[in-house]
């Protein structure tokens, strides 16, 4: 048996058309600031990458580029000008941000209603009580893939391995807010083969390249690979692809599957905090 691909980058592309639909009823433009401190090469691709997806759904987007020696007061008191702009609705800062700045002290000053990231401890505990709003880019793309399977969530036994607050717990969460039954597994698991061996739904989110073998994942199940591993220039997933297609039911590629769903959702979450939905 081979499983049926999860294609990441034909959903994202059917996402941003549903966006450039949307917004053809709107009499204004959605906005994105992209806050980057420093020169950090990975960010500044990332960066232009998001630019070119607010190019693509027609967004106005702005990069701000604060020199790396910045202090969190300065840092702060920028984005509280970007919280008052009517012009910009969404916003998100690079990470990762330079020694010395305490990132989640940064976050929290993000307006909860300009959050295009979903981090603000406003919007995870809004997850937290099953009330989603604006949620993370990377979780959300995860659903939207296992939904893209046409199986049911409800019911399912959800298997994630890795806990991260940008990733595996949210994404949990949102299964768990979607009737799942749930099961967290990190690095002191004591037994994770036995647990991923459970899973109808396996969402891998570790960094460990080609971690999780075909022996360790149940005939049938769903596999999201969220892990991006550079390895002689290649983005390597933290799934074994060759080998658990042959045991799954579905399963995501790297590249091409979580990746662009992240960036999709980015803009997806924009478009959302600009109608004030
Ligand atoms: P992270 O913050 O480093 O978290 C890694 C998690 O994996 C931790 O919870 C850790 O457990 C767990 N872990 C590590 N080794 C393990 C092992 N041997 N067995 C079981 N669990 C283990 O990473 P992250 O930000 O969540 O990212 C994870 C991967 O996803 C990375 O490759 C990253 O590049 C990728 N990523 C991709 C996207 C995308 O859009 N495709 C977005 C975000 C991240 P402990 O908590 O016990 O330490």
């Amino acid at each position: 048996m081979s499983a049926e691909l999860l294609n990441g980058s034909r959903l994202a592309q059917r996402v941003r058309s549903q966006i450039r639909r949307s917004l053809k009823k709107l009499n204004f433009t959605p906005g994105l600031a992209v806050v980057q401190v420093g020169n950090d090469p990975a960010s500044t691709l990332y960066i232009k990458h998001k630019q070119r997806d607010c190019e693509k759904v027609h967004f106005h987007s702005e990069v701000h580029h604060l020199p790396a020696d910045i202090s969190q007061e300065t840092l702060i008191a920028h984005i509280e000008t970007l919280n008052a702009r009517p012009d910009i609705h969404g916003m998100l800062v690079q990470m990762p941000l330079p020694d010395g700045i305490n990132k989640e002290a940064v976050i929290d000053r993000i307006a909860p209603h300009k959050d295009a990231d979903g981090l603000n401890p406003v919007n995870l505990g809004n997850l937290l009580i099953n009330r989603e709003r604006v949620t993370p880019c990377t979780p959300t793309g995860i659903i939207r893939l296992i939904e893209l399977s046409g199986e049911k969530i409800e019911g399912k036994h959800a298997v994630c391995v890795g806990r991260s607050p940008l990733v595996g717990k949210p994404v949990g969460l949102m299964l768990l807010n979607r009737n799942a039954t749930v099961t967290y597994c990190h690095s002191r698991t004591a037994d994770l083969k036995v647990e991923t061996q459970k899973a109808d739904i396996l969402v891998v989110a570790i960094g460990r390249t080609e971690f999780i073998t075909a022996d360790m994942v149940k005939p049938g199940a769903i596999v999201i690979d969220v892990g991006i591993n550079h390895v002689d220039g290649r983005a390597i997933g933290d799934v074994r692809f060759e080998d658990v297609k042959e045991v799954a039911g579905f399963i995501t590629p790297v590249p091409g599957g979580v990746g662009p769903m992240t960036r999709a959702m980015l803009l997806a979450n924009t478009l959302k905090l600009a109608i004030g939905g």
